[in-house]
């Protein structure tokens, strides 16, 4: 049972992951007006490892 990342109802077999049309171009928007903010996710896991930390990251 899947439902719409965009509001939350059940997603339709048309269009899953998402509940309609609405919410698939939704998404799409994002993608395209800001870039789905991986840019700053990439900050966050860059603050989160200290500069001087000796040990190697191991991701
Ligand atoms: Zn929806």
């Amino acid at each position: 049972m899947n439902s719409c990342p965009i509001c939350g109802k059940p997603a339709s077999p048309d269009y899953r992951p998402f509940c309609s049309r609405r919410c698939a171009d939704v998404d799409l928007g994002r993608w395209l007006t800001e870039g789905y903010r991986i840019p700053a996710e990439n900050e966050d896991e860059a603050e989160d490892a200290p500069a001087d930390d000796p040990a190697p990251k191991a991701h």
